[in-house]
C-alpha cells in the first residue's frame, strides 16, 4: 500500500523542526519531500535566533570598545556603519541557507520551493498545481509576528523587518516586554537609537525569575532605555515628514522613528487545508498534538512552533528527530522531554535560565533554599562599569536538589548550557560544592554559593 504513495513523507516547512524530520526520515530510508514557500531554514536560520545573535555581536562592540580604554587602548573615532553589518548578516544567512539546502539535497529530499496545502486524504497540492501523494505528512510550518490590532498597525514593524532596515532610526518604540523586545532594545541602544519598550502589563520577560528581571530593567534603564508599562495601542499616524506619531494609553502623543511589534509570535496554520482532513486546533491557533506530535489525523503530524508547546528552535529540532525516529527509524516510539528546558535571551546583559524560577519553587516545593551571588564581574571593575551580574540557584530543601539555576550577566548563556546539564541530571548543592571552582571567572560563582 505505502509503495501507492508519491512520498512516504511530505513535511510543509523547511525551518529547524522540518529539515531536521526531513533529513532523519530520509536516512532512516524514507521517500521525503518537503515544501517550502520562503527560505529553506525557517525562522531560526533567515529571520531569528541566528542574524539576530551576530547583530548581538555587533551592538556589543559600543561597549566594548569605550571599556577598551580603561585596558589602556587608544582607539580612533568609534563610527559605526549599519549598512556593513546588516550586509554581513544577510550574506551569512544566505550561505547558511544553501547548507540547510545541501542538506536535504545530500539525503535525497526533494525541496519544492513553493506552498503546499492538503487538498484530501494523504494528498498534497502545490502552488504550482502539481498534486502529490505521502503515507505521512508532516507540519512544520512555525509561527510569525503576532501583529495586534490598532489604528495604524500597517504603519509599525515586526522583526522580520528590523533586518533589513534602510538604516538604524533615530528613536525606536518597541512594543511587548519579552525575548524579542528585550534583545532589540539593547541592539538598537547600542547602536545609538533612542529605545522607549512599551508593554501592556507593568512587567518584562513573565516567566523569567523576578530578580533577574528586576536587575535586567534596572541595567537597561541605566543604559538609557526607556520603559513605560500599561501602555497599550491607541493609533499610530504617519505625519508628513514621514515619522511615526504615536499614542498609546495613559501617555502623551509622541513621534518615534520606527515602531516595532515584540507582541509574541502566532502559529502559521492559515491555508494549509487543516479543515479538509479535520486536523483539530487549539485556542491560540496551535495544532494540538500529542506527546509524539502526532495530530488527531492518524497520518499527519506536527512539530515546533506550529503546536506552540516551547517556541524554541533547539526543542523543535527534538520534535523533529523523535518524530522520524519514532516513525520511520528502527527502533520504539519515543517522546520529547520538555522538562527543564534551559533558554536565554540575549539582551545587554544576558539573561540565561533553567528550571523553576524562585516564586515557582516555592509554590510547588515544600522548603526551599536560595543562594544568590551579586557580584561585579571584574571587566566590568577594571572598566569602571557599574554593571552588576545576579546568579541565583533554588534548592529542594528536601533532599538538596537543585531544581533551579538563573543568571544575569556577560556570558550567562554560555556558562548555563553547561549548568543546566547539571540540573537536568537532578545534581545537589553537595555536588556543585564538591567541585573545585576555576579562578577567576564568573562561573565559578556557581560552585562558591554559600
Ligand atoms: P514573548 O512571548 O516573549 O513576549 C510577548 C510580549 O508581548 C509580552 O511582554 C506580552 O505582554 C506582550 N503581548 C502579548 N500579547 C500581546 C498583545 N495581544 N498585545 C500587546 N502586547 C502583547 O514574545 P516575543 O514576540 O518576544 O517572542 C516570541 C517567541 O519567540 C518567544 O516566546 C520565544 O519563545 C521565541 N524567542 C526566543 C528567543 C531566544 O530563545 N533567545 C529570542 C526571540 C524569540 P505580557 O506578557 O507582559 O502580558
Amino acid at each position: 500500500m505505502a509503495d501507492t504513495y508519491d512520498y512516504d513523507l511530505f513535511t510543509i516547512g523547511a525551518g529547524s523542526g522540518g529539515v531536521r524530520a526531513s533529513r532523519v526520515a530520509a536516512a532512516h530510508g524514507a521517500r521525503v519531500a518537503v515544501a517550502e514557500e520562503y527560505r529553506v531554514g525557517g525562522t531560526c536560520v533567515i529571520r531569528g535566533c541566528v542574524p539576530k545573535k551576530m547583530l548581538v555581536y555587533g551592538a556589543h562592540f559600543a561597549e566594548d570598545l569605550e571599556d577598551a580604554k580603561s585596558f589602556g587602548w587608544t582607539i580612533g573615532e568609534k563610527r559605526f556603519d549599519w549598512a556593513t553589518l546588516r550586509d554581513h548578516v544577510q550574506n551569512d544567512v544566505t550561505r547558511l541557507e544553501g547548507l540547510y539546502g545541501q542538506t536535504l539535497s545530500n539525503h535525497d529530499v526533494t525541496v519544492f520551493p513553493e506552498r503546499a496545502t492538503i487538498t484530501g486524504d494523504h494528498q498534497i497540492t502545490l502552488a504550482s498545481g502539481k498534486v502529490v501523494t505521502a503515507k505521512t505528512i508532516l507540519i512544520a510550518t512555525g509561527a510569525r509576528p503576532h501583529v495586534p490590532d490598532f489604528p495604524g498597525n500597517e504603519h509599525a514593524i515586526t522583526s522580520n523587518e528590523a533586518f533589513h532596515l534602510a538604516e538604524i532610526p533615530r528613536r525606536i518604540l518597541i512594543v511587548g516586554g519579552g525575548y524579542i523586545a528585550n534583545e532589540f532594545a539593547g541592539i538598537f541602544n547600542e547602536f545609538g537609537s533612542k529605545v522607549t519598550i512599551a508593554n501592556r502589563s507593568d512587567t518584562i520577560l513573565r516567566g523569567y525569575d523576578e530578580s533577574l528581571r528586576d536587575r535586567l530593567l534596572q541595567i537597561s534603564m541605566v543604559k538609557g532605555i526607556e520603559f513605560c508599562f500599561n501602555a497599550e495601542f491607541e493609533r499610530v499616524e504617519k505625519t508628513a515628514e514621514g515619522c511615526l506619531r504615536v499614542k498609546l494609553t495613559g501617555q502623551e502623543e509622541r513621534e518615534f522613528d520606527v515602531v516595532m511589534l515584540a507582541t509574541g509570535r502566532v502559529p502559521n496554520i492559515e491555508g494549509l487545508g487543516l479543515e479538509t482532513v479535520g486536523v483539530e486546533c487549539g485556542k491560540r491557533g496551535q495544532i494540538v498534538v500529542d506527546a509524539y506530535s502526532r495530530t488527531n489525523v492518524d497520518y499527519i503530524y506536527a512539530v515546533g512552533d506550529v503546536t506552540d508547546r516551547v517556541q524554541l528552535t533547539p526543542v523543535a529540532i527534538r520534535e523533529g528527530q523523535a518524530f522520524a525516529d519514532s516513525v520511520f527509524g528502527p527502533g520504539e516510539p519515543y517522546a520529547v522531554d520538555h522538562s527543564c528546558v534551559p533558554s536565554a535571551v540575549f539582551s545587554h546583559p544576558p539573561i540565561a535560565a533553567v528550571g523553576m524560577t524562585e516564586g515557582q519553587a516555592r509554590n510547588t516545593l515544600g522548603s526551599v533554599k536560595v543562594y544568590q551571588a551579586d557580584f561585579r564581574p571584574m571587566k566590568n571593575v577594571v572598566a569602571g562599569r557599574n554593571e552588576r551580574s545576579l546568579y541565583k540557584m533554588i534548592v529542594d530543601a528536601a533532599n538538596d536538589r537543585i531544581v533551579g539555576i538563573h543568571m544575569i550577566g556577560p556570558e550567562a548563556p554560555e556558562i548555563m548550557q553547561a549548568a543546566a546539564v547539571a540540573v537536568k541530571a537532578g545534581l545537589t548543592k553537595a555536588d556543585f560544592d564538591a567541585t573545585v571552582a576555576i579562578h577567576p571567572t564568573m562561573a565559578e560563582e556557581l560552585v562558591l554559593f554559600k
